[in-house]
């Protein structure tokens, strides 16, 4: 695992707005408070989501990327980029990888935090159809495609995108974490981010308990105590 003076920039990769927020957001704050840059790329708009059942969603994009905005903002992100696929839709494609290398040579970051590929049997939910679409082919954006400037040859040739290499892939909603990040000091913040989506999150009855109950269960498998919050990642190295 690299170290953390090795962690200059991190890029997330994520599905839907809030996604990053259950995943990732305390770890996101604890990095950018040492100074690490950190951007959030969304494959959708997340144009599916909402509870008003009325089946027009019309600005329900918009709205939704505002509130990932102020959620950024909560855990101190500010550069966020949308991919602007459509909510519930996404494949792994050839199409999707050359967006996400895009993005990677772009920020050449040193760790990415995306999805999970595989489905998680003890618990359907972090395996939506568009984590694992997205998480897969992120993976297959950091190896080979961001790497080999053979790759999608026309990001180097028209965009002048040099070919860049992913050190560390960080996944967010799978069955066998290595590795657990004390967010106990940042949890408020972590709270704060995933209630910007107020879309989502503003009509469930006791959401910030439920919240809390889940991320101190991670803190409890690491071994971190009473009192403790965590959020867990599977580290796999890719350089
Ligand atoms: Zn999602």
């Amino acid at each position: 695992m690299l170290a953390e003076n090795e962690i200059k920039r991190v890029l997330v990769v994520t599905a839907h707005p809030d996604d990053a927020d259950f995943g990732a957001a305390g770890t996101v704050a604890l990095l950018g408070d040492r100074g690490v840059e950190v951007t959030y790329l969304l494959v959708t708009d997340g144009d599916a989501g909402g509870n008003e059942r009325t089946l027009d969603n019309t600005g329900m994009a918009e709205l939704r990327r505002t509130e990932q905005t102020a959620a950024a903002k909560a855990v101190g992100v500010t550069d966020l980029r949308f991919l602007g696929h459509s909510d519930g839709t996404v494949v792994p494609s050839l199409a999707l990888r050359k967006d996400i290398t895009r993005v990677i040579r772009q920020v050449r970051p040193d760790v990415v935090i995306t999805h999970h590929p595989e489905r998680n049997y003890q618990h359907i939910a972090p395996s939506h159809p568009d984590h694992r679409a997205v998480g897969g082919s992120t993976l297959d954006a950091v190896y080979p495609d961001a790497r080999n400037p053979y790759a999608f040859p026309e990001l180097l040739l028209e965009e002048g995108l040099e070919a860049w290499k992913v050190r560390e892939v960080w996944l967010t909603g799978g069955s066998t974490p290595n590795h657990w990040t004390d967010i106990t000091e940042v949890i408020d913040r972590k709270l704060a981010a995933l209630q910007s989506h107020v879309s989502q999150v503003a009509h469930v009855e006791g959401f910030a308990d439920f919240v809390k109950s889940r991320f101190a269960q991670w803190a409890d498998q690491a071994g971190f105590g009473e009192g403790h919050y965590a959020e867990a990642f599977q580290i796999v190295p890719t350089a």
